[in-house]
């Protein structure tokens, strides 16, 4: 478990010399092994996601933790959940400035409707952008470039700071996805998959029970909702992320499986597989 002190308390601190000089000593421990992600995992098997995120937000023994959410078409049951058990654990909203408006506009709803108290937004740089993507068509001969440098490395910059993040990885949404367990451990940061073992029924029964708002997408047919450019509608029958990066040999951004973030458009996994 993480020992916290000075080292993760955050640039808001620096204005107290005496936190400043506590912020000098580097922890390099890792915050967080695989041992205590098993235990976790064991300790919360068979537990609902509901009781656990309450237990450990009331336990506060998980350091800085915060939500990452992408807003899409199934982000609101984690989010009420989250924000159920406690609405002031942070939501972050990595924003690649290529999303639809509409889910803007479901991010605002959303933050609204559950009240959640501290919700923030992280960009690629701009000065990256200007570089690496000046005229915004990155996406269109290098996705994983493209990912890497509007998702990933904005992510990582949110991450920093954090002891634990929570995701709303779920194993169905792909055959990619699989064995998602409800805890992992990231370069000693703890991962936390709360709907790791939820199938579609259960999502579809929660957003039923509670009456959430869906994606105003969602009933036009996408039913996965990325960046707009890499976007499209799937067809019946489809898995429900076949219409991310349609038409590409790619099924992930890089923040949950690591990518080749290289400038090398020709590199093997931004092959096009028409
Ligand atoms: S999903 Fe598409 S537009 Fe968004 S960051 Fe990845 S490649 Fe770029």
């Amino acid at each position: 478990m993480p020992q916290m002190d000075g080292s993760q308390s955050g640039a808001s601190d620096m204005s107290s010399s005496a936190t400043a000089r506590k912020l000098d000593t580097i922890d390099s421990r890792p915050r967080f092994t695989q041992d205590d992600a098993d235990a976790l995992n064991a300790r919360f098997e068979g537990v609902d996601a509901q009781t656990m995120l309450r237990a450990l937000f009331a336990e506060d023994e998980l350091g800085e933790i915060a939500v990452v959410s992408s807003f899409g078409t199934e982000s609101a049951v984690l989010l009420h959940l989250v924000a159920k058990a406690d609405p002031a654990i942070p939501v972050v909203f990595v924003d690649t400035l290529r999303m639809f408006p509409e889910t803007l506009a479901y991010r605002e709803t959303l933050i609204e409707t559950f009240g959640i108290k501290n919700a923030s937004v992280v960009t690629p740089n701009v000065d990256v952008l200007a570089e690496k993507d000046p005229n915004e068509l990155r996406w269109s001969f290098d996705p994983d470039g493209c990912c890497e440098i509007r998702k990933v490395e904005p992510l990582a910059r949110a991450k920093n700071g954090l002891d634990a993040w929570i995701s709303g990885r779920k194993a169905f949404q792909s055959i990619t996805r699989e064995n998602i367990a409800r805890f992992e451990v990231e370069d000693g940061r703890l991962k936390l998959n709360p709907l790791g073992n939820w199938i579609k029924d259960d999502l579809d029964a929660y957003f039923e029970e509670h009456d959430l708002p869906r994606h105003p997408l969602e009933a036009e047919g996408y039913l996965s909702v990325g960046c707009a450019p890499c976007t499209s509608k799937v067809a019946p029958g489809e898995d429900a992320r076949a219409g991310r990066w349609r038409g590409w040999d790619k099924t992930e951004c890089g923040i949950h499986t690591p990518i080749d973030g290289s400038d090398d458009a020709d590199d093997a996994n931004n092959q096009p597989v028409f």
